[in-house]
């Protein structure tokens, strides 16, 4: 924790309840309520503030505002707008221990993960600072009856960024960094229990010298959010976080007709096909149908097998999965930390009580690990005997705990993995790639590996059905943040 503890206390130094508007650090003036941040594996408190008033919401969108409508950043050329990007890229990679060890002891998520997966934080402002260089703004054009035509994409403006907790500041990253590679100006909103990795990319953006108001950054709970996503100076909102928020923010956004983009839940399927090897499935089948203690989006969480192999493809998984090791997120020889927070303990372990209800066998876990009385820690579960049906099967749990689903023929497959209201990601797991790619075609999902388990920034990601609308990462990601214009001359 040695380098959480240096972050904390150049947060606590400049002070705790600090915001970043406008281009410098301010208190916030709010003091209805103290937000506290907690470590889950101990659950101390590490850090409290007070939580932002709407005064520092209107503050902060007013320089938003005056950054977009009269300042430089939408105005520059694309490659300039990319230059600044690159050199936050460079400052956030000198910072990579302090943020795994902040994505760790925030969210419990285990240092060997977080340490390989931070890279995506400066990896997503280097790849948008990239491709402001490479990417079409303007597209000349020839119309048939004669005469020039500029088809140019201009920023979307002033963007509201809500991200959840669970990846914070991956999540945070995504948006901002494609926001600001299209010329939008950002408030980030970061969830009120995982604020610290803002701060860091805040002081980034700063030595990084973007323009005053260009990226403002308040953490806040959901009444505050909400005010925010309704304020009429703000043209489009980025959200992440679970699908009920996510249709009430839609619903918001239709109102004034506010341009949005929802990165919402999953309960994404693992298709093993008849022919599948096992010890080529369960590399990536084991971490990623739990990965950060099952609290990701796009989590395996469905596991489909045939009648034919069930039990033996059970046995094998359970086999893999009762060898990771829960523990402090900490130490080195962990694969499995805590759940991020009480109430999630609370959820994942009413889910669980919930599938035994139904019906649905318990084949490993299923309750709180006997050796860890201190942190919010449950035990990986897998259920099987499963029927689509069921509530474990239906909705998302945000935990460690898989569900394995028989079924008969491939038809029958595929008909239970698209029995989903989600759709975000999959797997097929086949002997034949084409075969793979065929069944990946079938589910209706925003993405799917072929024999194992990719998600890559540069690639879009995002949602099918009630996973979300609008894609991330990738240069659809950066469309996502941007209008088109077509001038004419006549
Ligand atoms: P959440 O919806 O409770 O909160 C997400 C964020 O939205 C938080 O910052 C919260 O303060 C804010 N918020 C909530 N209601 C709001 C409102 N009315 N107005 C403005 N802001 C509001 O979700 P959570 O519990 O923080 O995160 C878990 C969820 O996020 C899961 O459903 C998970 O699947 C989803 N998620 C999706 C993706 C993706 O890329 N599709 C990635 C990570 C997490």
């Amino acid at each position: 924790m040695e380098q959480f503890v240096k972050t904390l206390e150049g947060i606590k130094a400049r002070g705790a309840d600090h915001i970043f508007i406008n281009g410098e650090w301010r208190p916030s003036t709010g003091n209805r309520e103290r937000l506290s941040v907690i470590t889950p594996h101990n659950e101390e408190e590490v850090l409290s503030y007070a939580e932002p008033s709407t005064d520092d919401v209107d503050a902060a969108v007013a320089a938003a505002r005056e950054a977009f409508d009269k300042g430089p950043w939408p105005r520059m050329a694309p490659e300039e707008r990319g230059g600044y990007l690159k050199k936050v890229a460079e400052l956030l990679t000198a910072r990579m221990p302090e943020l795994a060890e902040a994505w760790t002891a925030q969210v419990g998520a285990v240092i060997g993960f977080t340490s390989k997966a931070s890279y995506q934080c400066p990896g997503l402002f280097q790849f948008y600072g990239d491709l402001c260089s490479t990417y079409p703004f303007v597209d000349e054009r020839t119309r048939s009856a004669g005469g020039k035509v500029r088809v140019v994409q201009e920023p979307a403006g002033v963007t509201a960024a809500v991200t959840p907790w669970n990846a914070p500041l991956v999540l945070l990253i995504y948006k901002v960094s494609a926001g600001l590679a299209a010329g939008c100006t950002i408030v980030a909103k970061p969830s009120p229990e995982t604020p610290i990795d803002a701060h860091i990319l805040a002081e980034c953006i700063a030595e990084a010298g973007l323009p005053k108001g260009v990226f403002n950054m308040l953490p806040a709970g959901r009444e505050v959010g909400d005010y925010l996503i309704r304020h009429p100076g703000i043209d489009k909102i980025s959200f992440t976080g679970s699908t009920a928020a996510g249709k009430h923010i839609a619903g918001v956004a239709a109102e004034r007709l506010a341009r949005v983009s929802l990165e919402l839940g999953g309960k994404s399927a693992a298709l093993l096909l008849d022919d599948a090897d096992m010890s080529q499935v369960l590399p990536s089948l084991v971490p990623y149908s739990m990965p950060i203690t099952g609290q990701v989006c796009f989590s395996l969480t469905r596991v489909l097998v045939p009648s034919s192999r069930k039990d033996e493809m059970v046995d094998a998984y359970r086999d893999a999965v009762s060898k990771v090791k829960v523990g402090d997120p900490f130490a080195a020889d962990s694969g499995m930390g805590p759940l991020a927070m009480k109430r999630q303990l609370d959820r994942v372990l009413g889910y669980i009580e919930k599938g035994k209800a139904e019906g649905a066998k318990l084949a490993l876990g299923g309750g709180r690990p006997a050796d860890l009385n201190r942190g919010f820690f449950v035990e990986p579960t897998i259920f099987t005997d499963v029927d689509p049906d069921m509530t474990i099967a239906r909705e998302e749990i945000f935990g460690p705990v898989v569900s394995f689903i028989e079924y008969s023929d491939e038809e029958d497959m595929i008909a239970k993995a698209n029995h989903s209201d989600y759709g975000l990601h999959g797997a097929v797991y086949t002997q034949d790639p084409e075969r793979g790619y065929q069944i990946a075609r079938e589910y209706r999902t925003g993405s799917v590996t072929v024999n194992g388990m990719v998600v890559d920034i540069e690639m879009p990601f995002g949602g099918f059905k009630q996973s979300g609308l609008g894609r991330e990462g990738g240069i659809e990601g950066l469309e996502t943040y941007m209008e088109t214009k077509t001038i004419y001359f006549a």
